[in-house]
């Protein structure tokens, strides 16, 4: 049997000196009856707490590793780069392989900016697409989460969502007046609104793969429509691709559907579990930012060369042959194992996946936007999450969030899985 006595103390701890004990909301066990774990070290698929538990793990930093912990080419090129000095706010060689590779894998980043995470990124684009358009309005989707910028924490996702406060006290209202938010999958309301005032929206923003409501694809013809309806009214198109890029397919959602936004936000994936975020999109509106243009952005460790090295180096084992494929064949195949061992438990659910993203909802119902995912019986996944816990696998302990796999995760850790999700839906 496993305990969480050192977890225990050390959340009492870190509670003392840190609000709520976390340093980002999303780790609290906000709709768990647990505290967090604190982990130690992880090695491919696995994670292992201080109680010496180890998981094989699906939150993957909550994206990021998509070559899984500690993979071998991305720490020697951290060591061998990390010798040679931590950074000289300066130009690098490296920043512009990292630009090269992100523009030769997305058609539509033409120019790109290196950031520390995908909240400058958004915060970023937003500013860009405003100065662009000369408008101010910004149109999201309830439930998406583009990062704690204050414009968009209006009917956020994540961790704004497991923790109730989708709407954060502190953003001013005059800001708060800037944003709408629409239905996730809504082409009505869309066309509605900017039949109403689509000469104020200077951009909308979106997941094109919803994760921060759980993983919700895009149903057809969604993007397509958000494409159209911001053509007609001079407004940009931003895809929100910090969670998807690089994830869901080699460069992102937008060639997985073939829309083409104006403006593209990158993070995660693309700095190997360091941190680095990144926008881009077409010359002409990219060529707006300082020192080209007037539009200010900076960053004292912008483009870091530790973290731009350890984003390269996993980006180059992502081009290889076959590796998406694989992902998502994986990734299938265990949505669909744990589909199967629900139904054989008698649990229904409602189960998604795009590429090597996946969410196992508690719903009998389809779930496609903020107000069905909400619907979801919140309380028994927490349980399931314990018991899931309780035999060695790590998943993200919000009904609101989506699993991620990884290429360290094989056929084995797929059949283990899946028989601990029919023994933990028995239990429920
Ligand atoms: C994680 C995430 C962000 C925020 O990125 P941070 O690096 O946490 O600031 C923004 N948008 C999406 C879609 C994300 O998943």
């Amino acid at each position: 049997m496993r305990n969480w006595d050192r977890s225990r103390e050390l959340f009492e701890d870190a509670s003392r000196y840190i609000p709520g004990g976390v340093n980002s909301p999303a780790r609290a066990f906000g709709s768990v009856p647990m505290h967090p774990v604190f982990m130690e070290r992880g090695r491919g698929a696995y994670m292992y707490d201080v109680d010496g538990n180890g998981y094989i793990d699906y939150v993957l930093s909550w994206g990021p590793l998509v070559l899984g912990h500690a993979h071998r080419d991305v720490v020697a090129a951290i060591q061998s780069r990390v010798r040679l000095g931590t950074g000289f706010g300066t130009p690098t060689e490296l920043e512009t392989e990292l630009a090269r590779t992100i523009i030769d894998a997305i058609p539509s980043v033409e120019q790109v900016r290196l950031v520390n995470s995908g909240t400058e990124a958004t915060m970023s684009a937003l500013r860009l697409a405003r100065a662009y358009t000369g408008r101010e309005r910004i149109v999201k989707f309830d439930g998406c989460y583009h990062g704690h910028v204050d414009p968009l924490l209006i009917k956020a996702g994540s961790g704004a969502l497991t923790h109730g406060e989708p709407t954060s006290p502190g953003v001013p209202d005059a800001v708060a007046a800037t944003t709408r938010s629409c239905p996730y999958n809504d082409i009505e309301a869309i066309e509605a609104l900017f039949a109403a005032e689509g000469e104020q929206i200077a951009a909308v923003i979106v997941e094109p793969v919803a994760g921060n409501m759980g993983c919700i694809p895009p149903q057809p013809g969604f993007l397509e429509a958000l494409r159209s309806v911001t053509e007609r009214h001079g407004a940009l198109l931003i895809f929100d691709e910090v969670m998807s890029g690089f994830r869901v397919a080699w460069g992102g959602a937008q060639i997985l559907y073939g829309v083409t936004p104006d403006l593209t936000c990158l993070g995660k994936v693309i700095g190997g579990g360091l941190p680095v975020g990144a926008f881009g999109g077409k010359r002409e509106i990219m060529q707006l930012l300082s020192p080209a243009g007037a539009v200010y952005q900076a960053g004292t460790l912008s483009g870091n060369p530790l973290a731009v090295v350890a984003g390269h180096e996993t980006l180059a084992a992502l081009s290889e042959p076959g590796v998406y494929e694989q992902l998502s064949e994986r990734s299938e195949r265990l949505s669909w194992g744990i589909l199967r061992a629900a139904e054989n438990a008698g649990v229904p659910i409602y189960a998604t996946q795009v590429g090597s993203m996946f969410t196992t909802f508690f719903s009998e119902q389809p779930v496609t936007d903020l107000t069905s995912a909400q619907a979801c019986d919140t309380e028994r996944f927490g349980r399931f999450f314990v018991e899931l816990l309780r035999r060695g696998v790590y998943i993200a302990p919000s009904q609101f969030e989506s699993g991620f796999l990884s290429t360290a995760h094989g056929e084995g850790e797929i059949e283990q899985t899946v028989a601990a999700a029919e023994e933990a839906f028995r239990s429920l």
